[in-house]
């Protein structure tokens, strides 16, 4: 089962429920009881910011010139 963070608007706190999938739209209490509280996005997202700034690029000007630019071609 899915977990889904919250935030209570009335007290700030934070909380996780576990729910099914079909129920992840509906209203949530918090621990303290308030019923005004917002989901919060899941940290799917953080991997594809993560992952861009961290792929391995090669060095502009490495080569391409194949066998020539290598020297083995006598
Ligand atoms: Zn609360």
């Amino acid at each position: 089962m899915p977990r889904y963070d919250f935030r209570c608007r009335s007290c700030g706190d934070t909380f996780e429920l576990s729910r099914p999938m079909a129920r992840s739209g509906d209203p949530a209490a918090c621990p303290q009881g308030h019923t005004d509280t917002v989901k919060l996005l899941s940290t799917v997202a953080v991997t594809g910011a993560a992952g861009a700034r961290a792929a391995p690029r090669p060095a502009a000007g490495g080569g391409g010139g194949g066998c020539c630019g290598g020297g083995c071609c006598g």
